[in-house]
């Protein structure tokens, strides 16, 4: 293959009232992209710069005026079976006109949560993950073999001075907790952190299907997680801890500043599983799950030494 071959892409996600415009490509056979689901974009033109050929594909692609786009990263896709490509990838909240026929595949509106169940190219989770998290500018390298398996990924972003640093959610204002509340820091604390570090905010319980509000849950004796009516959610506290660790490892962070105490954020002390805010020595489910890979973590009582 001659290595020197690149071509130059766009990718634009079009978001509206929490779904996404999706396009299913299923309508030519020889598609390199044939029944998956993928957002709107395509090839450049003469003369064209990365916005020129997003809003023309766009506007070809689905028949509207993107009015807000914003470029958010480059993505490069290498393979052995396809030259290099060199994707420029927007996000897009404002726009107008009405959709029309799509003569590549079907336009959806697909919730982010529906998004993540259909088929699609592994690598496009990363990237969206990272436009959820809303980090800033990236250079997100795919590297794919020749069937199409991600073999690996290498994440950069524009800033060098910031690291990325995971936060609880309900630190930073989500309200996210069992009791649909939040326990934000200072608003001059979290701007002291935003100017040192990319805030990559999680939430283990959320992140592991559990809604808002929910039963108020602790870590039992056994390590096992019980709600306060008995039942056991461990499970889903492994899974959201499973994907606070999934989110470490795509975005590099090294450390996290979690809420002290809780059952899956707490560090060194929790609640100790009766129900009768009697604390015990130990990690909650998401932060001992954390140390075990090596990142550091810091309750909010720490914080000082992140500063
Ligand atoms: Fe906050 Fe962590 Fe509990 Fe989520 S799991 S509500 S981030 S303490």
């Amino acid at each position: 293959m001659d290595s020197s071959r690149m071509k130059n892409t766009t990718l634009c996600y079009i978001e509206q009232n929490g779904q996404y415009l999706m396009l299913h490509r299923i309508k030519k056979k020889q598609d390199g992209n044939y029944d998956k689901w993928i957002g709107i974009g395509g090839h450049f033109e003469e003369y064209e710069s990365p916005y020129d050929c997003i809003l023309r594909e766009a506007r070809e692609e689905t028949g509207l005026t993107l009015l807000d786009c914003t470029y958010r990263g480059i993505v490069s896709f290498c393979s052995p079976e396809f030259e290099t490509e060199q994707m420029h990838l927007f996000f897009c909240t404002k726009f107008e006109g009405s959709l029309i026929d799509c003569d590549e595949g079907e336009l959806a509106w697909i919730s982010k949560e529906q998004l993540y169940t259909l088929p699609m190219w592994s690598g496009d989770r990363i990237f969206l993950d990272l436009l959820h998290q809303n980090v800033p500018f990236f250079s997100l390298k795919l590297v794919y073999d020749r069937v199409g398996t991600l073999l690996s990924h290498e994440l950069h972003f524009s800033e060098t001075q910031r690291v990325p640093l995971l936060i609880s959610a309900c630190l930073t204002g989500s309200r996210c907790r069992y009791d649909g509340e939040s326990k934000p820091m200072s608003k001059s604390l979290l701007e002291a952190l935003s100017q040192k570090y990319i805030l990559i905010p999680i939430c283990g319980e959320v992140m592991g299907g559990l809604s808002v509000p929910r039963i108020p849950a602790e870590v039992q004796k056994d390590g096992n997680v019980k709600r306060k009516d008995g039942q056991d959610v461990t499970n889903a506290y492994r899974l959201g801890a499973e994907e606070v660790l999934r989110y470490a490892k795509l975005t590099g962070a090294k450390a996290a500043l979690l809420k002290a105490r809780s059952p899956s954020c707490g560090k060194g002390k929790i609640y100790d599983g009766t129900f009768t805010k009697t604390i015990t020595n130990g990690n909650g489910i998401t932060a001992q799950l954390l140390l075990h890979h090596g990142i550091t973590v810091y309750t909010e009582e720490e914080v000082d030494a992140l500063l």
